[in-house]
């Protein structure tokens, strides 16, 4: 089909070559509809044909490029019906390799004998005959860029991609550069147009540094606009001025002296809480770091100037848990302190409620459904979210929305960096608990075959004969087809290999009474092993228990396994963590190899986000994180403060950006807000 009406960067992607309703429907897959769309959608990674290797130096299984002549063109090899592989002979100057090229004649025949071309594939050997099974080609006089390799969508090609864009490209030309002209001088980037071309054509890897360098400044400054704006409007008045923030009592009652980083964060807030408009802060700690005392002491200040707080976790167990944390610790200090649970009758929660809105407690406890949902409070001072990735923004607005807009405090136990903190939470100030209690010990982190499952139970049971207790974690709570194991029946068959040992069970989908039931119990050391699924993965403290054994440790992420070991190592005994997988695949190798090697949730969490991607560390909505179309957040930190000081600067000379030359930032702007609406958890 012949299309001529000249394409402009609204035009719909139909007005492509060879882009009919089927394609523009995978295209619309990855959310491109119009040709601007697609001119913003960069690649995911390149293939370098400027830097081939040797085929002596490959490396086994890894991706390479190698630069050679066509000795011979074997005969094609039909494997079976729709599989032909086709083998062609060539040789990089020192050692002669073998091109194997799957199911693609129209590459076979385009390859001709005695040619020298840049062949980019993953590399095999066995023993000196080299292997590339073959990705893609260019002719050696073409090898002086580098090629852009697309995310895709099933029917969809990276060669399709390429050639639409490389018509949709001339449109490069219209395209407005959304940053002000005299940022683009001080920060030394290039104009929008060379880098849209050069992201997706690089004219080298200089060009590329160039276009990529101001694409991720972009990126970083717009979503730093975004989140400035967001937290402007966070700052309404508040009712809630503390007086007074003496908290001596408090400290002076406990069984133990603050850390200094928990005085720090504790000063921190009370300061907030002094001032004429809401605290919004997040408090940043390791596993063990001691945040819930950081908060009782809030709740204490607040209580004592005559305000009530609500404590939200993100399960029934945490919140019985606070709950008994916080009685204990603040009772005797005269501050009262109620349970809204799960398994409360309806009378009963109907009359806890009415206590609630008369004053009679300081503090609620609950989960986040129970406490936000028809709870009317008397005077509402302070709203306290445990373990925030598992909470949004709109469920925090609308809590603050209880009260005369109370201060807020999130907790959050899944560490990352200040520099990406900022980032994902950018609505919320920060303080890091960078401090554990003192006499902390290290867990020592084992990684077995499950063939040695025998051994580590062994292991489990003297611990428990010493007085100690011990977790042992599985991804199910049911068996399934899936091999892997499953809590419920774990416990039954592992039951009899503990005579005189209670062991209890805890998993999802056990009522909020059972569960309750099962974690006191486990508590009080009545029950002394616990199988259970990773309901025990966010916040549960039983210090007694010091062995924590994980069952088909593959299926969690790091971050997770990290929350899983934090379990235990809370008390002064030394403590273990046995990681059971037979899964030996490399990737999997290295990251039981990272939880073996480090403690630190900050480097897990860096880890984490190595090997899976940014994408999916921060991809789900859970974890709050405005979709990065090209910066990384690691390697890229250090950009972004300097965008967030230029979107400053920006704000405080047009604040509503209503400047004729700021308004292609602004439409940038509401995008942002629009497509996260219910995001930016
Ligand atoms: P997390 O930060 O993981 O929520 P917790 O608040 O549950 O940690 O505290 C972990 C354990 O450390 C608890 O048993 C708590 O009583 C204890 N703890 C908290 N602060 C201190 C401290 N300053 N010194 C000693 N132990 C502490
Ligand atoms: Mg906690």
């Amino acid at each position: 089909m012949e299309k001529t009406v000249s394409l402009s960067l609204d035009s719909p992607v139909t007005a492509l070559k060879n882009v009919g309703a089927k394609r523009a429907a995978l295209y619309e897959k990855l959310g491109i509809r119009t040709v601007s769309d697609l001119l913003r959608f960069y690649p995911r990674s390149y293939i370098d044909y400027t830097s081939p290797i040797m085929a002596a130096d490959g490396q086994e299984g890894e991706s390479c490029v190698i630069k050679g002549y066509v000795l011979k063109k074997l005969q094609p090899a039909p494997i079976r019906k729709g599989l032909v592989i086709y083998k062609i002979l060539a040789n990089d100057g020192l050692s002669n390799f073998q091109v194997t090229i799957f199911n693609n004649e129209y590459a076979y025949y385009g390859i001709k004998t005695g040619e020298e071309y840049v062949f980019a594939g993953k590399f095999s050997a066995k023993g000196r005959v080299f292997q590339l099974a073959m990705t893609s080609y260019l002719p050696a006089e073409d090898a002086g860029i580098l090629r852009p390799v697309y995310n895709l969508t099933e029917g969809l090609t990276n060669g399709m991609v390429v050639n639409n864009l490389t018509e949709a490209i001339v449109c490069a030309d219209q395209l407005e550069d959304p940053l002000p002209k005299e940022l683009l001088q001080d920060q030394k980037l290039c104009q929008l147009r060379y880098a849209i071309e050069n992201i997706h054509f690089p004219n080298g890897r200089e060009a590329y540094e160039i276009a990529r360098r101001r694409l991720v400044f972009e990126e970083f400054f717009t979503m730093s606009l975004a989140l400035i704006k967001l937290r402007g409007r966070e700052k309404a008045a508040t009712a809630v001025q503390l007086a007074n923030t003496d908290i001596t009592p408090f400290e002076a009652s406990l069984p133990f002296a603050l850390t200094g980083a928990q005085r720090r964060a504790i000063g921190e807030i009370l300061a907030d809480m002094k001032k004429s408009y809401p605290m919004n802060r997040l408090l940043q700690g390791d596993v063990g770091s001691g945040k819930t005392m950081v908060a009782a002491a809030a709740v204490y200040a607040a209580a004592k100037n005559g305000y009530q707080s609500a404590v939200m976790a993100p399960t029934e167990i945490l919140a019985a848990q606070h709950f008994a944390t916080f009685s204990k610790v603040l009772e005797p200090l005269g501050v009262k302190v109620c349970l809204l649970t799960g398994s409360l009758t309806p009378r009963q929660k109907e009359l806890l409620k009415e206590e609630i809105a008369a004053g009679t407690y300081d503090t609620v406890v609950g989960t986040h459904a129970l406490v936000q949902n028809s709870t009317v409070f008397h005077n509402l001072g302070l709203v306290i979210t445990d373990e925030q990735h598992r909470f949004g923004v709109e469920q925090r607005r609308r809590l603050a929305g209880k009260g005369e807009s109370p201060h807020s405090l999130v907790m959050s136990a899944t560490p990352i960096p200040r520099t990406l903190a900022l980032i994902v939470y950018g609505d919320l100030d920060l303080s890091v608990l960078d401090e554990l209690p003192k006499g902390r010990q290290t867990v020592e982190t084992l990684v077995i075959h499950s063939d040695k499952r025998n051994r580590a139970l062994g292991f489990v049971k003297e611990h428990i004969a010493a007085g100690e207790q011990a977790y042992i974690v599985c991804p199910l709570v049911e068996e399934s087809d899936s091999g892997l194991l499953a809590a419920s029946q774990y416990k039954d068959q592992i039951a009899g290999a503990f005579p005189g040992i209670s062991v209890g069970l805890l998993h999802g989908k056990m009522r909020p009474a059972e569960k309750d039931a099962v974690m006191s119990a486990f508590q009080k050391n009545e029950i002394q092993l616990l199988v259970s699924t990773t309901v025990v993965e966010v916040g549960v403290d039983v210090p007694n228990a010091t062995v924590m054994m994980v069952e088909n440790a593959e299926r969690f992420g790091l971050a997770q396994l990290h929350q899983l070991r934090g379990r235990v190592g809370r008390g002064s005994k030394k403590s273990y963590c046995i990681l059971v997988s037979d899964n030996d695949g490399e990737e999997n190798r290295k990251r039981l190899k990272v939880m073996k090697s480090t403690a630190d949730g900050f480097v897990i969490a860096r880890e984490d986000l190595k090997l899976r991607g940014s994408g999916d560390f921060f991809g789900s909505r859970q974890s709050g994180m405005p979709a990065l179309a090209i910066a990384d957040l690691f390697e890229d930190a250090g950009m972004f403060a300097e965008a967030q000081e230029a979107a400053r600067a920006l704000l405080k000379d047009d604040p509503e950006l209503e400047k004729l030359e700021n308004h292609p930032l602004k439409v940038i702007i509401d995008r942002i807000f629009d497509q996260n609406k219910d995001g930016w958890n």
